[in-house]
């Protein structure tokens, strides 16, 4: 099957179409990663939002709140733990903060 070009539907680029991916064939590699790639920029805000906070009581709530909007997200619980857990010890300086890139 030869491989032909198609023109993502989100940004409008040509791309080859991997074969074998079925539900990725109008999308390029730039915007599926752009989508897959939604828990990085929230573990950032994680980081972001908890290292402004300085009251302990409003630490402990939003931590709350970010775990229910990480299990709405559709991450399970304890990856969701982990994920807080890596990211408060980032704020606390016990690991380096995770690229970006
Ligand atoms: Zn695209």
């Amino acid at each position: 099957m030869p491989l032909k070009p198609v023109t993502c539907r989100h940004c409008g680029e040509p791309f080859i179409s991997k074969p074998g991916k079925p539900g990725y064939v109008d999308e390029c590699p730039e915007c599926l990663h752009a989508k897959t790639a939604v828990p990085k920029p929230i573990e950032a805000r994680i980081v972001e939002i908890l290292g402004a906070m300085t009251n302990a009581k409003a630490r402990t709530k939003a931590m709350r709140a970010l775990k229910r909007s990480l299990l709405d997200l559709g991450v399970e619980e304890s990856a969701a733990d982990k994920f807080i857990l890596s990211s408060v010890e980032v704020i606390a300086g016990l690991r380096e903060q995770p690229k970006l890139s």
